[in-house]
């Protein structure tokens, strides 16, 4: 009997080609659509090309090697893989058709002994294995999957706080991930504007909406150190179309000369990643007079979303995301003290005041901004190992390290909520690993609709004040 299997399996998908080849040639995402695959790993840096290589982890527990060999681009790729078992030629053609898209995939198996066998005792199911990873990869391109809902059981969890704070290390992550859909959507078009993307989370969100081929603005305050990750980012994802915006965020002139520049620019934002972040101890005044954690975490996020919002209305599905942490969970908004000037001074509370401040923004901008499509959430990226974390706890990050998550781990949420459709459907909610959590765990942090209103007024009144003195002196006085 022979050693070779060949399979032969198309599918027709209602997407434009150069969406369905941007998806399917980027051959790591086989990882969301092939069932029979745990994980898959692009081992060369660039744009999927001859010479990409990838790993590719199978639940039946063997692994394979691929290595594309031929690259027509929206047209056909052919790859080799290794394995232990098999060594295959697996040929991907791409064609326009009636309904858009029409994908063949065309595959050649010869296997090593004693694999044969395995043929003839199970006939057919090499076969089956073609037939469910088109599905699947009809199913992802089709993307049509439904709006994610609240869970009353993991609401649950996180209230009763240690079968919920798991879910912040590495283990809640990878356990959340099993459930997650495919993400197809098209990045190629699109722009995203990240603060913090110089280190930790920001710079994998960078890494990955690089990854995607969307087009980046990444905002800092070191111009060597964001020229070097521009350079750093074009290299290892082969995408020219990434920028910089130097500025201090804990300096309002500095935002609001930042926001003169993007309107004077006019390229409209199709995803605002407010991230840049840091726990400020002991007590930090800003040149401007104001506690530097409300400046970096608050106001600073406040005034360039407020402001940026012409080029948020003008993007193509525009989405905010903040990112928050589980901290804001210990805090009320003290919105007659936003800048900790009553009793004695913690960073950490300072930190989730301001966290849970942006948490209430989140649920404004998204309220008002609903019906003009832009869609506004929060996140929490989980306990994840970072350089800042790594400065500004060093007990916590000595005690906990073995359990982090991976920047790109922590970065995973922020980056699916600015791109994925599924993540379009729903506004004003706090994400951890692509599923809604409670924004409060106790009655006792919700404040009132008067402190609410209070929060507001103050944000407004301090944007004001800034953008008509254009003043750099002494205005922390709320
Ligand atoms: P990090 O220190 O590695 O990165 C923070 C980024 O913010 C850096 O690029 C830094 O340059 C930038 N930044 C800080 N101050 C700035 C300023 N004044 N102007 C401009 N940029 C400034 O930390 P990280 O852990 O990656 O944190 C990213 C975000 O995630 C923060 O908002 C943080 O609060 C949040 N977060 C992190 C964790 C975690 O476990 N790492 C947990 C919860 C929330």
């Amino acid at each position: 009997m022979s050693n070779t299997v060949t399979l032969d399996e198309n599918i027709d998908v209602l997407r434009p080609l150069r969406e369905v080849f941007a998806y399917v040639s980027e051959f790591s995402r086989i990882e969301e659509w092939d069932p029979a695959v745990s994980t898959a790993r692009k081992l060369t840096d660039g744009q999927p090309g001859v010479g990409s290589e990838y790993r590719i982890d199978m639940k039946a527990g063997f692994s394979l090697h691929y290595e594309v060999v031929e690259f027509e681009p929206d047209s056909r790729m052919l790859m080799t893989v290794t394995s232990k078992l098999f060594s295959a030629r697996e040929e991907i053609f791409f064609t326009e058709s009636d309904l858009g898209t029409n994908v063949r995939y065309v595959a050649k198996f010869r296997f090593r002994t004693p694999l044969a066998a395995f043929n003839k005792l199970f006939p057919g199911a090499m076969d089956r294995v073609g037939k469910s990873a088109m599905a699947g990869l009809k199913e992802a391109l089709e993307d049509d999957f439904e709006a994610p809902k609240a869970s009353n059981l993991l609401s649950l969890a996180d209230r009763l706080v240690l079968p919920g704070i798991w879910r912040f290390t590495k283990l809640g992550y990878r356990n959340s991930r099993k459930r997650w859909k495919a993400v197809s959507a098209y990045q190629g078009d699109r722009h995203a504007l990240i603060t913090g993307a110089t280190s930790g989370i920001g710079k994998a969100a960078a890494r990955q909406l690089a990854d995607l081929g969307a087009k980046i603005t990444v905002v800092a305050r070191n111009e060597a150190k964001v020229r070097q990750l521009v350079a750093e980012l074009s290299e290892q994802s082969g995408n020219d179309a990434i920028g910089y915006e130097i500025a201090d965020l804990s300096v309002m002139a500095d935002v609001n000369a930042l926001c003169d520049r993007l309107l004077e620019a006019g390229n409209p934002i199709d995803m605002l990643i407010n991230n840049a972040g840091a726990l400020f101890n002991p007590r930090q005044q800003t040149a401007e007079g104001f506690e530097k954690s409300f400046a970096l975490l608050l106001l600073s996020p406040y005034i360039l979303t407020e402001r940026l919002y012409p080029l948020l209305k003008a993007g193509d599905s525009p989405r905010v995301v903040n990112v928050l942490s589980g901290g804001m969970y210990t805090q009320k908004i003290q919105a007659d003290d936003l800048q900790s000037q009553r009793g004695e001074f913690s960073g950490s509370v300072a930190y989730a005041r301001a966290k849970r401040g942006l948490m209430i923004l989140t649920e404004e901008w998204a309220e008002r901004w609903r019906d003009e499509g832009i869609v506004v959430n929060a996140m929490h990226p989980g306990w994840v190992d970072t350089p800042g974390v790594e400065t500004a706890l060093p007990e916590f990050y000595r005690m906990t390290r073995r359990f982090l998550r991976t920047p790109a781990e922590g970065a995973d949420t922020a980056v699916w909520l600015a791109c994925s459709s599924q993540a379009a459907q729903v506004t004003g909610e706090f994400w951890l690993d692509r599923e809604i959590h409670p924004s409060h765990l106790s009655d006792r942090t919700r404040e009132t609709p008067e402190e609410r209103q209070q929060l507001l007024e103050t944000l407004a009144e301090l944007d004001e004040t800034l953008r008509s003195s254009k003043c750099t002196k002494e205005l922390g006085h709320s």
